[in-house]
């Protein structure tokens, strides 16, 4: 058997680690057209705050390719895939045979459309390269387009370098895709604290300046800079894909199955490059984040050796927390219009619960969790997140998962009730203490 993966990040190397535990001989050919490999992309923050130096990126260690028995092509590209003749290609002309492909490209960063953007001193924050560019900046003043988490992440890491920097958001509030309007105007009051100037509800229209970027300009505003960081959002990188006629979905990523196969047989996709069932929404959707690239590589790998494995579904979980310096994370929807494939006959309830210093929001759909936010206070935060993934009516014990003092003892009632769901060991030994 030949395996080859494109990719060499979260959902590649995890389904290197599935292959080997299945298949320990055949060949695995890893490509990736980055140059440094084994690094996490979530910690590229840290690195242009200064904080982290290149090898404390590292996810696995240096001998990982040794160790697992894989040819790693790093720094080379794959330009294209022929699935008839079971073939890729490098950018360089090379041709390699696999008998099972995985498809693992991630994203690429949007760069949008506005007058300028070209101009040096404007980059995106995705790869290893664009990380050294910002850090190898001379900046003083930076502006960062777009309030996502990478967004406000990238805000503090210039404020931590010593930059006077603001966050241009066109949507009428920060972490706009990952909580609600209360939620983030307490988040965005705690970023102001820290020194962020923080501008909602205005689009960048025009980057000022010669060659070098100068300003931004909004429809109302002018922010001079001398840095600009595009953080509007990542787009599944399938380029590759669509060319060799595999099926991409409605929301531009690739479509898989609950096993990671694609529409074309051998070839398998996993990570931010695919569209997979999101539990809370009911439907297919792009959930870009690292945890889920971990679990759809793992399924991916599983399968491509032959063991049957089966993807539960994803579940959207973001946590700006450790940037910010309070808790604060969510899961699932945070509005239910976002359930756009509820049937008719069903039912939203929102529950919120804020004191001085904390909020926190369940929405429920025909008693359901489908998504949770929870601002000042996260503990305990994973016991709403299991009852999500579980999709079991949690009608009869909501006051309790309101409460600050919830307990794992609390929710024993719906475990026991939904023995059939909740069958694994862990939560089988919990019921079985007969508390
Ligand atoms: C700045 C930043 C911060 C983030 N923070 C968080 C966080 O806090 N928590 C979280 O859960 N997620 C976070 N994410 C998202 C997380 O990093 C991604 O979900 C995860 O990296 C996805 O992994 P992946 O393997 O699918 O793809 P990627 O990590 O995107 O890797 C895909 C790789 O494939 C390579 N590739 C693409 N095409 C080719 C080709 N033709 N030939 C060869 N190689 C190719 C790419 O260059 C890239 O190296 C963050 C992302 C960024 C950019």
């Amino acid at each position: 058997m030949k395996y080859v993966i494109i990719g060499g990040s979260a959902a590649a190397i995890s389904a290197v680690e599935a292959i080997r535990s299945v298949d320990e001989h055949s060949t695995i050919d890893l490509f990736s057209d980055e140059k440094i490999p084994l690094f996490s992309r979530v910690l590229l923050p840290y690195y242009v705050a200064e904080q982290l130096s290149k090898p404390m990126l590292n996810f696995r260690s240096a001998d990982f390719f040794d160790e697992f028995k894989v040819t790693p092509h790093i720094g080379v590209r794959i330009e294209s895939v022929s699935p008839d003749a079971n073939t890729v290609q490098t950018e360089d002309g090379n041709t390699y045979k696999y008998d099972k492909l995985l498809l693992a490209t991630g994203g690429d960063a949007i760069v949008p459309k506005i007058q300028g953007v070209d101009k040096q001193g404007i980059t995106p924050l995705k790869t290893i390269a664009d990380a050294d560019r910002v850090l190898n900046m001379k900046a003083s003043k930076a502006v960062v387009i777009g309030a996502g988490s990478i967004g406000v992440e990238s805000a503090i890491s210039l404020l931590k370098r010593g930059m006077k920097v603001t966050l241009i958001e066109q949507l009428g509030q920060i972490l706009p895709t990952v909580f609600d309007q209360e939620a983030a105007s307490i988040i965005q009051k705690v970023i102001e604290d820290m020194g962020v100037e923080v501008i909602t509800g205005e689009r960048a229209v025009e980057f000022k300046g010669n060659s070098r970027v100068m300003a931004v300009a909004t429809r109302d505003i002018t922010v001079d800079c001398d840095l600009v960081l595009l953080a509007v959002g990542i787009r599944p990188a399938v380029g590759l894909a669509r060319a060799a006629g595999v099926e991409i979905g409605e929301l531009g990523g690739i479509k898989t199955d609950s096993r990671m196969r694609t529409s074309i047989q051998n070839i398998y996709a996993a990570g931010d490059v695919c569209e997979t069932f999101d539990i809370a929404r009911n439907t297919h959707y792009v959930n870009a984040i690292w945890p889920m690239a971990v679990e759809e590589g793992r399924v991916a790998g599983l399968n491509m050796a032959g063991r049957k494995a089966v993807f539960p579904g994803s579940v959207r979980m973001n946590s700006i927390g450790n940037f910010v310096g309070f808790p604060a994370m969510s899961v699932g929807v945070t509005h239910p219009d976002e359930c756009t494939y509820a049937e008719e006959e069903c039912y939203f309830e929102e529950i919120k619960n804020r004191t001085k210093n904390t909020y926190k929001k369940i929405i429920l759909k025909n008693g359901c969790i489908v998504g949770g936010i929870f601002v000042g206070q996260t503990q305990k935060s994973g016991i709403i997140t299991m009852l999500m993934r579980k999709q079991v009516d949690v009608s009869e014990v909501i006051p309790a998962l309101m409460s600050p003092n919830l307990n794992f003892m609390d929710v024993l009632p719906v475990l026991r009730r939904h023995g059939d769901i909740f069958a694994e060991p862990e939560f089988k030994e919990i019921m079985d203490t007969g508390l």
